[in-house]
């Protein structure tokens, strides 16, 4: 049977969905993600290294379910990755300097979901007796898991450069109502131009209002920038791990580890956590994460990938990410666009693309500002064809409107542009 492919995604009108019309789509997904250059999703999967199959392939067959915890015992069903589990997060834990004795944590699914967890975490520690603190570049997820959890939530102003207004934050927390303790959420890569939030900045900044050591807890949402920052010298790098002081920490699986689905790992200090009563359940487990059933799948990818790649990888494919953007930086400014982007980032920030431009790369916008993000396994051959055909765009169409400012890329505009 003959499919069209062409349009949107929908099952062919007669018939079930069948493995021809799925293989079909499959080209067409494949063929349109070299224009997916906008979303920090790495795709270069080590899938076959040091296997005789590919890691999905094992995997394929296998019904798995990390129902439970992955630090608790279970009895009650063998088709589960918790110790894998476990493992992925002892070692998230020592590459973002958590001590070894307080790890604990969990795979997600997703960034939003570690998010919500682990305000859930502090919301308990704190008897709901907090206020959420986020910048107002935060993502989106912050806001939203804040309603749900009924936790009261005050942005902070993003100052020039996207990154959190510090002095603010000191303002805005010494107005909150007394006894209320302070759960900030620190971003490790913004949205749209990869700001970092400093963590040692926010604990003087909470010092400076006055918050008593006991009373603050520091999330640090480092979903896309977390490894390739970990990659980099401490003393070279904003401070947001562990050692810094963070009390918790999310990465994603399907961003710089190039998961082909969508995961999170969530790391906490345990020392920090309310004790939990562990009752346990059917599973013969404590069930002490959010969710239930889980996958017991993406623990076990991404604990492959980060084997895969090893230290040296993860360092080199972070290196040739900021070579890939600081050069696409350099095309466009060489062609007189303001592009620009922050130190060590891979995200590239340019004016906003138009309309005709964007129905070919399908590229984010906000505030007349657009970005690419240079990811692994990504070619610059891609970057450098998305540049020619804006450069022509521009000069077949007069050129883009010069955005106004956003708080987010006013000042430091020069300074950057110079990274
Ligand atoms: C991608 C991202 C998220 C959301 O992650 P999901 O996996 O889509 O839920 C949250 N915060 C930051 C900083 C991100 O980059």
């Amino acid at each position: 049977m003959a499919v069209s492919i062409d349009g949107p995604l929908t099952l062919p009108v007669d018939g079930p969905l069948t493995a021809a019309w799925l293989r079909q789509r499959r080209q067409r997904w494949v063929e349109r993600s070299e224009f997916d250059i906008g979303y920090p999703n790495a795709v270069d999967y080590p899938d076959g290294d040091d296997f005789d199959l590919s890691i999905s392939e094992i995997l394929a067959g296998v019904s798995l379910n990390n129902v439970g915890h992955p630090f608790t015992p279970t009895s009650g069903f063998s088709g589960h990755s918790l110790p894998l589990e476990q493992q992925l997060i002892r070692e998230l834990g020592a590459m973002f300097r958590c001590p070894p004795g307080s790890v604990t944590g969990f795979v997600t699914s997703g960034s939003t979901e570690s998010v919500r967890a682990a305000l859930l975490a502090a919301r308990r520690r704190f008897r709901r007796r907090a206020v959420v603190y986020a910048s107002t570049a935060a993502h989106t997820c912050v806001a939203k898991v804040t309603e749900e959890l009924c936790l009261p939530l005050q942005l902070v102003p993003a100052g020039a450069g996207g990154g959190m207004d510090y002095a603010a934050l000191t303002t805005l927390v010494a107005q909150r109502r007394r006894g209320l303790a302070v759960v900030v959420v620190a971003t490790i890569g913004t949205t749209m131009v990869e700001a970092v939030d400093d963590v040692p900045a926010v604990h003087a900044a909470l010092d400076a209002a006055g918050v008593p050591a006991g009373r603050r807890w520091v999330h640090a949402d480092a979903a896309l920038a977390g490894i390739p920052l970990a990659m980099l010298d401490p003393a070279d790098r904003p401070g947001f791990d562990f050692g810094d002081g963070a009390d918790s920490l999310n990465i994603s699986g399907h961003k710089y580890l190039a998961v082909n689905t969508s995961c999170s790992a969530l790391v906490l200090r345990e020392d920090r956590c309310a004790p939990l009563n562990p009752t346990p359940t059917y599973t013969g487990a404590p069930d002490l994460t959010p969710a239930g059933s889980r996958s017991g799948h993406t623990p076990v990818l991404m604990l492959a990938a980060l084997h895969g790649f090893g230290t040296d990888g993860l360092r080199s494919r972070a290196e040739t990410c900021r070579s890939h953007a600081a050069a696409l930086v350099e095309l466009l400014t060489a062609a007189d666009v303001p592009a620009w982007r922050h130190k060590d980032a891979f995200t590239v920030v340019f004016p906003a693309p138009s309309d005709r431009l964007r129905a070919r790369w399908p590229l984010p916008v906000q505030d007349g500002w657009g970005h690419v993000i240079c990811m692994p396994g990504k070619p610059f051959t891609r970057y450098e064809r998305f540049a020619a055909e804006y450069l022509a765009d521009r000069r077949d169409h007069g050129g883009h409107p010069l955005p106004g400012r956003p708080t987010a890329v006013a000042a430091d505009l020069e300074d950057a542009i110079a990274c």
